[in-house]
């Protein structure tokens, strides 16, 4: 593990730069306060300091209470060095962020088990992280196809629903259906059904721009936002959705599988407050008619009618 050393005394810092070499950290050394501020402000900054408190420029407390200001940051473990053991050094140390405290001269035997303790607290809240980011992916992705789940694409509609209000831009909505699904999973079985679900949500995504949201609706059917995007535009990217899917067949297990999407557009143009509820409904009918019309088709719905309320196509 990275470890800064900020001392002022050169003998010194060498000598602990020697001791947790040996232990086995990978130490930094800086032998004044602001070049020790400034490491610990870099992207990768070392996730433990072994701080002296009396140094030129910015002493130990001060990068403490520096360090700790700023909470979005990934935890750093500090330790604070001084010459003076006093109760009162301690307290105020420990009330300006310091996780620890040792009082010179150092005893290596101590500052060994002060700085393993603080690894293991370290290490463990880098495991925290790790799950806590692990269980936010599973919270809004969706597990068989990659996609925003749909808590997440439903949040992000509201989001940018919200957003075209405020900078007056309009935002599209497609509720797209994969047709007869039902006959793939009866013919070929539920497992190539999730694979063709897969292929299917792949070619959706491939077409869409990076700052388009897709989510998987429900079972076989997609939510798709788009940010900018006016009724027209809305219409013309679920026609290329369409073709996508419909170009060619999906390869899967048990050879190629002809799929067909039936969709339905809405976008709502930003002048008035958003009703997200309105714009997938319109989205939704939209989506019916397609159904009903044939299939394999984009029907778009009539969601801007006066006073910025959606009425159904
Ligand atoms: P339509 O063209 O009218 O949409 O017909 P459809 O057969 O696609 O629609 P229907 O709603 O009758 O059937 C959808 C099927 O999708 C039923 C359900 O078992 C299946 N399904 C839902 N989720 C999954 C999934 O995750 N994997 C698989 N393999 N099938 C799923
Ligand atoms: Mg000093
Ligand atoms: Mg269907
Ligand atoms: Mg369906």
């Amino acid at each position: 593990m990275r470890l800064l050393i900020a001392e002022d005394h050169v003998h010194l810092s060498n000598l602990l730069k020697e001791m947790l070499r040996s232990w086995g950290y990978e130490p930094l050394v800086v032998n004044d306060g602001r070049a020790a501020l400034e490491a610990l402000r870099r992207p990768d900054a070392p996730r433990m300091a072994v701080l002296d408190w009396i140094m030129p420029g910015v002493d130990g407390i001060q990068i403490c209470r520096a360090v700790r200001s700023e909470p979005d940051r990934p935890y750093i473990y500090l330790v604070l060095v001084t010459g003076q053991g006093g109760r009162q050094e301690m307290l105020d140390g420990l009330d300006a962020g310091a996780d620890d405290f040792l009082v010179k001269p150092i005893d290596a035997h101590e500052l060994k088990a002060r700085i393993n303790t603080g690894r293991r607290i370290v290490e463990l809240q880098e495991q925290l992280l790790a799950t806590q980011c692990q269980l936010r992916e599973q919270a809004t992705r969706d597990d068989l196809t990659g996609m925003w789940n749909r808590a997440m694409v439903l949040d992000i509609l509201h989001r940018e629903l919200a957003r075209s209000v405020r900078e007056r831009h309009p935002v599209g909505a497609i509720m797209a259906d994969v047709d007869n699904f039902k006959r793939i999973n009866d013919t070929h079985g539920h497992l190539v059904g999730d694979q063709v679900l897969r292929q299917t949500a792949r070619r959706m995504m491939s077409m869409l721009r990076p700052y388009d949201m897709v989510g998987r609706y429900g079972g076989e059917e997609f939510l798709i936002v788009l940010p900018g995007c006016d009724a027209a535009t809305t219409a013309e990217l679920a026609d290329r959705l369409r073709q996508a899917v419909a170009a060619e067949p999906v390869p899967c297990e048990d050879g190629e599988i002809a799929v067909t999407l039936s969709l339905g557009a809405a976008a709502w143009d930003g002048s008035e407050a958003p009703e997200a509820t309105a714009l997938l409904r319109v989205a939704d009918a939209a989506l019916y008619e397609s159904k009903h019309g044939g299939r394999n088709r984009v029907t778009l719905g009539n969601a801007l009618a006066q006073g910025g309320r959606a009425l159904r196509p």
